[in-house]
């Protein structure tokens, strides 16, 4: 059994992005940067710089094209069982992809915050549980509120009795080229930093430390891997940094995840299936997010 565990449907970077879901088979960009960086497997390569701008543009792109049908044509070229679908509010919210759960049941939902509504957290994440989320997302870069702020810390602790896994984004970066969209974004609010005191703070929660805190993964390593309740999805990780997460982690805390559409599955597929040996794939492409999100 495959389980992507950190996927998107719908544009999370824009209003209303959970209105494209049901846009069909919309075109991923032809002209993608992106690709060179997947061909690598995710390895650094000259130019990256002159490259970034460029690869935002076509990240914007590949958020357009976020659709159901998408991810299931994905899903089905490259094996993938389950996807864990990330809401991102406002953007994307839970009833955007509870409703996309409803159509094609093998894409589970993860609810998120609504920091304008704070106040009905307990009364939200209680409906959210009925109508089967399996995990928390918090993006502290594109919701604008840090993993140490207490708002933060009350969301998690409304949503530990249920003793689901909470994904949060982690590594700077930049979503939107445009000048005049910066505001959208507080990059330097994806600091590793950040997720200490929040996951001391809460021992009995399972965090999934998103893309393995991306150019910040040593640090996670450093920071988290001794916690029995920190996992890593390897999303934008090359294999030699696979290889160092796995032996930091050990195979029952490591986790498969692309991050599609930012990243296409079969890249981490690939990775994963050159670092590890057969009973480590089993865990880590499926058995360890099945156990996490409580399914068989
Ligand atoms: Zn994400």
């Amino acid at each position: 059994m495959i389980i992507d565990i950190h996927t998107h449907l719908g544009d999370v970077l824009y209003p209303a992005g959970g209105s494209i879901i049901e846009n069909g088979r919309t075109p991923m960009p032809l002209v993608d940067p992106l690709k060179i960086f997947e061909q690598r497997g995710w390895r650094g390569i000259r130019g990256q710089r002159l490259l970034e701008k460029w690869a935002m543009r076509t990240g914007l792109a590949r958020s357009r094209a976020a659709t159901r049908a998408n991810m299931r044509a994905a899903m089905d070229k490259y094996g993938v069982d389950y996807t864990a679908v990330m809401a991102v509010p406002p953007a994307v919210t839970f009833a955007d992809l509870h409703a996309a759960h409803q159509k094609d049941q093998t894409m589970l939902p993860f609810t998120g915050v609504d920091y304008t509504r704070l106040n009905c957290v307990d009364e939200q994440f209680s409906a959210d549980h009925a109508n089967n989320a399996y995990g928390l997302k918090l993006h502290p870069i594109l919701q604008h509120v840090r993993l140490c702020d207490p708002r933060t810390f009350a969301a998690v602790e409304a949503f530990a009795p249920y003793r689901l896994p909470v994904l949060f984004h982690a590594g700077v970066c930049e979503y939107y080229p445009d000048p005049a969209e910066k505001q959208f974004a507080s990059p330097q609010f994806g600091a590793i930093e950040d997720a200490i005191p929040l996951i001391q703070n809460f021992p009995h929660v399972n965090f999934i430390v998103g893309h393995a805190g991306l150019d910040g993964f040593h640090a996670v390593i450093d920071l988290f891997s001794h916690l029995p309740n920190v996992y890593v999805d390897v999303s934008f990780q090359s294999a030699e940094n696979v290889r160092q997460l796995l032996a930091a982690f050990g195979t029952e805390r490591v986790l498969f995840g692309s991050d599609w559409p930012w990243g296409q599955m079969d890249v981490s597929l690939k990775i994963l299936e050159q670092v590890c040996d057969a009973a480590q794939l089993r865990r880590v492409l499926g058995e360890n997010s099945a156990e996490l999100l409580g399914i068989s």
